[in-house]
């Protein structure tokens, strides 16, 4: 008889979001008349911005006819969109060559896939609290995984120190769920241990768009020494609000090598086996939001979303609550009151304010303690949410 991959029993249950809907569902049922705020969740509101729209059009357009028609697409992506990511990180002074973008269905996709090109035996280092991929596409390779707690006392923001041990390091900049960034020295920091040890860095650079303060890093390979232990995942999903259009971007450098391959070369390989490519409208509507016009267009998309983090972070300060995240990411790791754990604030939150967040210990056990607002949600919810977790937490204090 076959045997299915054992792996996979000892995957722990994704309860957080399944939990989190049968209580909101449960408040609706007894309480009608109440409308929720909600700000736990993850996908964006705002619809794509125009300048994509009009090149997704163009190119269906391009699909009508014998002279335009495209079918497959390169599997590692399609030049102009490669050129044009190339491009934008060479904007940004960070040299990278097009053949070391491959373009994807966006950073779910890759940071699972990227496994292939890693030895099982391989131990991989996830930061909790974290986005919970990380930790379940290692589980279901057989990996080992190392978790490194971070807390308060670091900003959420732990540095490697010689003692630890690992060959995959997850490293997400700014941080889902906790909203916080590593500066370069900080940064320098982990790309010096993962040289010094052989590891390599999966940077998931998902929301580096939502950095404001000039002198953060938006990408590993702002960092001397990273084209040597690092791959950097992005994905349009929150830069440009593509999380139901698809497309995403993986950088490898040419100069990575571990026990004489070249990882790049390695991906070549794996993408030209494993998929056909992303398809070539939507890698036009990609390529948009690099443009001059989609540039300032998702800017101020980005902007609305940074306005409601400003909204919450004002409430916070006024009330003299600790938190990270906001300025430089869309969400909000707030420190709940001191008698509360996160499910329980969860619950305070939902009954007395109608406020729907996300518990911090569905992010990793060190999440206990913490709950996370999301920024994209509507205006409306976000200034009656502000207002009402102000009245809830002088009530409480
Ligand atoms: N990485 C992080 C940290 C995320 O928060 C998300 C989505 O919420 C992703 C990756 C997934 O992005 P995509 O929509 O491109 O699959």
């Amino acid at each position: 008889m076959i045997k299915v991959n054992m792996n996979y029993s000892n995957l722990k249950d994704s309860y957080l979001f399944f939990r989190i809907a049968q209580k909101t569902k449960e408040y609706l049922k007894n309480n009608p008349e109440k409308k929720l705020l909600r700000l736990g969740i993850g996908d964006v509101s705002l619809p794509l911005c125009g300048a994509v729209i009009k090149a997704l059009h163009e190119a269906v357009d391009d699909q009508a006819s014998k002279e335009t028609f495209h079918g497959y697409m390169p599997e590692c992506g399609a030049p102009f969109l490669r050129d044009t990511i190339s491009e934008y990180y060479n904007n940004r002074g960070v040299g990278i060559e097009s053949d070391e973008v491959f373009v994807s269905s966006g950073a779910s996709d890759e940071l699972g896939d990227i496994l292939d090109i890693f030895d099982r035996s391989s131990s991989a280092l996830v930061i909790e609290p974290s986005y919970p991929a990380y930790v379940d596409a290692n589980i279901m390779a057989g990996r080992n995984i190392v978790h490194l707690n971070s807390d308060k006392s670091n900003g959420f923001l732990p540095l490697p120190d010689k003692n630890l041990k690992a060959d995959l390091i997850y490293i997400c900049s700014p941080n889902n769920p906790t909203g916080a960034v590593y500066n370069k020295e900080q940064l320098k920091s982990w790309v010096d241990f993962a040289n010094g040890n052989g590891a390599i860095i999966l940077f998931d650079a998902a929301y580096e768009a939502f950095i404001e303060d000039e002198e953060l890093p938006h990408s590993i390979f702002e960092i001397e020494g990273a084209r040597t232990c690092a791959i950097e995942i992005c994905s349009l999903s929150k830069t440009a609000g593509f999380t139901g259009t698809r497309l995403g971007y993986t950088v490898i450098p040419k100069d990575l090598k571990r026990n004489e391959m070249s990882l790049n070369s390695m991906w070549v390989r794996n993408r030209t086996t494993k998929t056909n490519g992303v398809s070539y409208i939507i890698q036009k509507g990609a390529a948009a939001v690099f443009g001059s016009e989609g540039r300032k267009q998702i800017k101020q998309n980005i902007k609305f979303y940074k306005d409601n983090a400003e909204i919450i972070t004002k409430a916070l300060d006024e009330m003299g609550i600790w938190y990270t995240g906001g300025k430089n990411a869309p969400y909000i790791w707030m420190k709940c009151p001191d008698k509360y754990g996160s499910w329980e604030f969860f619950d305070l939150l939902l009954n007395n304010a109608q406020i729907v967040a996300t518990p911090g210990e569905g992010f990793g056990k060190c999440g206990e303690g913490y709950i996370r607002f999301s920024t994209f949600g509507s205006r409306e919810d976000t200034l009656k949410a502000s207002e009402k977790l102000k009245e809830l937490l002088k009530e409480i204090k």
